[in-house]
Parts: structure tokens; C-alpha cells; sequence
């Protein structure tokens, strides 16, 4: 029998392994299982040279219940449709773990954009959106960065929608430059947000952060942003990584002195630092593991040797289904990705209001909204967690399907 072609391996993976907490009805499971929407389309791009070449490119919009749908759009070599199913349930999830009035969507296009000049990325930027500018919206479907996106291709997303339209429409994406609608914090509120995560479990735990050895995988937005908050409140940021390389220092790497020489994704060179791989970052002997780049790194091979106590998720899904079990019995506490990113999504929804009101908030009160509600649904995941006997993903998942599917029954559709 061929299998079927919408359901989204991750969700259905997920949802399983709920059930010894959350018992789902044949109904509500084969409504979470499978996106409302999958957008499969092809972008022509004309390159600099005047050949023609043609993009896979996806938009899943996964489940609406809650409002519009939202998450953001990637650039990488890697995106295929069923990655966009996976990553528009997790954000599906994530608004709804924090009662944003929003679904989950996320979307890409399969290239190197690194290969790309930067002609051409505005040509791609604005050719995604000539695709789809009929399935988004304010109301509708509001896109905003993720890996290898941002401020600057959300400006031509923008400009190329609201020329398409004929009228002004800031509120149809998020994570825009400042000068076009874009709200102050944006930029690193996805560490910020992980940071203040990471604060809560220790206060609850009573650690203390300048005991706490730190390892960061990824040094885009996330990564990079999170290391200059962490090492700011006094960690000790021990080892480092990109795509290229990665460093390691027993004694703490100089966190300013590396980002001020930061340059094509080159790591400077410094005394005392020793090279280290991806591989041998994730078990490293150390407190703390913030995988902050692609999905499955931490998977059923490799699980076993992680050695920190804590695992911050910055990137999304980092953690495999199947590696979650040995992590929790290891002892290993794993702040999960919809709870630990989410500072992200929660600053675009700020983004969102000030787009629709034109009132501008200032820094001072983004960070403090955004502290307050990641601390309340931190508590919640606690309480539940306790209740349920479970790890934190578990909880976080609880809450959240629990929030989509009374939407769905009240609106009928269960
Ligand atoms: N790409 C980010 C995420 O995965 C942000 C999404 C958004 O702001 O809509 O959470």
C-alpha cells in the first residue's frame, strides 16, 4: 500500500509517544497528523551570468485553529518538503504552547544561498513571494526569518508584496529592519529568550551560572547572539562551532574578542584553542549544550555520550525523537526547542501589534514582555511536568496540543 503522502512523519512520531500521557482520539489524531496546507512550487531565478535556473521552494501552513499561520522561510541546500511539514508543526505547537494568536507555517527554498550574489538573493527573496503572495497575509500567513534569511530579504519580501497589492502591508511579515516596521529586540530575541529559559531552571535549581561550562553549536542569530548574552551574564563559554569549524578552550574562549574578529564564518585565531568537530562539540565534558543550528544532532547514535546535564534547544528539533529517551533517563534536563526558541516568534507577534496599532514599543518593554511570557509558560511546562511524570518536551507538547484542540472543537471541525 502507498503510504500517505500529506502526513508528516515527525507529528505522527511525536503524537505516538504522547499517548502515555495524552490519550488522543482517532479524530484528533489524524486532524494533528497531516498540515492543512502544503505548498510545493518552483522559482525561476535568473542568475548574474543570465541563465535561468529553477528552485524547489515549499510553504507548509499546518494548522490555523489559533489564528494565521506563522513561522519563517529558509535558504539551504537542505530543504525538502517533508523538513517544512516537520518545522511548521513545531511552530504550530509553539505559538500555542504560549497562547499566541497564531498557527504554526514554516517554508524554504532548496539553495546555497552563499553561492548566491546579492542580485541574485533579491531576486530569489522577491521571486518566493511572486509565488505565494495569494496564500499570505496579515490575516493569513505572516512568513519571517529562520536559517540563512533575514532583516534585509524580509525588506524585499515586503516591498515586493505590498507592490504586488498595490498598498502598504508591514504586518505581512515579521523580523523587518527597523526603519520599515520592524520592532526593536528582533534581532536577538531568539537568545534572549533562551537565555532567560536557562535563568529560570537555574534559580528553580539553584545553580550558579559562573559554575556553569557552556558549549554553543551554530553561530548565525541564534548562536552568535547567545553567546555574547550568556558570556555577558558570566558563563564560561568553553567551545564553539559553525558549519566550517569549531574551537574549544578548557579555561573559557574570550566570547567579545571573537565576535569583533568574526569574518566569512572564520573563527580568529587565539592562544590556547584547540580545533573541535561538531561531533566532538555535542559530547563534550560540559554543563551546558546549546545546539543552536540544524535539526537532528543529537539522534539515538550519539545520545548516550552527551555528557552536559542541561540541553538548551536554540535551533529547531535538534533532538530526535528517538534520543529524547536516553537523554531523560541519562538525567539530562532538555529545555525543548518550542519552549527555548520561541523568544523569536514571541517578539515577531510584538512586531505584528506595533505593525497594527503604529505605536512602537520600546526596547525595555519588548524584553519585559517577553520575559513575563516566557516565564509563565516555563512554570506551566514545571507544574505539568510534575504532574505527568514527564520530560519538559512532553509537557510543552501537552499544553500546546491541548490549546490547538479546543480551538478545533469549538470552532466544529472535532
Ligand atoms: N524562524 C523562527 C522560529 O523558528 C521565527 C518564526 C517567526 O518569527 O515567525 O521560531
Amino acid at each position: 500500500m502507498v503510504g500517505d503522502e500529506n502526513e508528516c512523519a515527525f507529528a505522527k512520531a511525536q503524537l505516538k509517544k504522547l499517548e502515555k500521557c495524552l490519550k488522543l482520539s482517532e479524530s484528533e489524531f489524524n486532524l494533528l497528523k497531516k498540515p492543512k496546507r502544503s505548498l510545493a512550487f518552483t522559482i525561476p531565478l535568473k542568475m548574474d551570468s543570465g541563465e535561468i535556473v529553477f528552485l524547489n521552494s515549499y510553504r507548509v501552513q499546518y494548522n490555523d485553529a489559533l489564528g494565521p499561520t506563522k513561522g519563517g522561510i529558509r535558504f539551504h541546500s537542505e530543504v525538502n518538503l517533508e523538513e517544512a511539514k516537520t518545522l511548521a508543526f513545531l511552530m504550530a505547537l509553539k505559538c500555542a504552547l504560549f497562547e499566541l494568536p497564531y498557527g504554526g507555517a514554516k517554508g524554504g527554498v532548496e539553495v546555497n544561498p552563499r553561492a548566491l550574489s546579492k542580485a541574485e538573493l533579491e531576486r530569489l527573496s522577491r521571486g518566493f513571494v511572486r509565488e505565494i503572495h495569494n496564500f499570505i497575509g496579515p490575516d493569513l500567513d505572516i512568513p519571517a526569518p529562520d536559517i540563512n534569511t533575514d532583516e534585509q530579504v524580509m525588506a524585499w519580501m515586503f516591498d515586493e508584496y505590498s507592490k504586488i497589492k498595490g498598498r502598504l502591508a508591514p504586518g505581512v511579515f515579521t523580523g523587518k529592519p527597523l526603519a520599515l516596521g520592524g520592532s526593536k529586540g528582533r534581532d536577538v530575541a531568539t537568545a534572549m529568550g533562551g537565555a532567560y529559559i536557562l535563568r529560570l531552571l537555574e534559580a528553580m535549581d539553584e545553580l550558579n551560572p559562573c559554575e556553569l561550562r557552556l558549549a554553543i553549536q551554530g553561530f548565525g542569530n541564534a548562536g552568535l547572539n547567545a553567546a555574547r548574552i550568556l558570556c555577558e551574564r558570566g558563563y564560561k563559554i568553553i567551545a564553539l562551532s559553525n558549519s566550517r569549524q569549531g574551537i574549544y578552550n578548557k579555561q573559557g574562549l574570550d566570547i567579545p574578542f571573537i565576535i569583533s574578529n568574526y569574518r566569512e564564518r572564520w573563527f580568529p585565531e587565539m592562544e590556547g584553542v584547540e580545533p573541535i568537530s561538531n561531533n566532538e562539540l555535542l559530547e563534550l565534558d560540559c554543563d551546558v549544550l546549546i545546539p543552536a543550528a540544524l535539526s537532528n544532532q543529537i539522534t539515538a547514535e550519539n545520545a548516550e555520550r552527551v555528557k552536559a546535564r542541561i540541553v538548551v534547544e536554540l535551533a529547531n528539533a535538534p533532538t530526535a525523537p528517538e534520543a529524547d529517551d536516553i537523554l531523560f533517563r541519562n538525567g539530562v534536563k532538555v529545555l525543548p526547542d518550542i519552549l527555548a526558541n520561541a523568544g523569536g516568534v514571541i517578539v515577531s507577534y510584538f512586531e505584528w501589534i506595533q505593525n497594527s496599532s503604529n505605536e512602537y514599543w520600546s526596547e525595555q518593554k519588548v524584553f519585559e514582555r517577553l520575559e513575563k511570557t516566557m516565564e509563565n509558560a516555563f512554570y506551566q511546562i514545571v507544574r505539568t511536568s510534575q504532574q505527568e511524570k514527564c520530560d519538559y518536551r512532553t509537557a510543552s507538547y501537552i499544553i500546546a496540543v491541548m490549546n490547538i484542540l479546543n480551538a478545533e472543537r469549538l470552532r466544529g471541525s472535532l
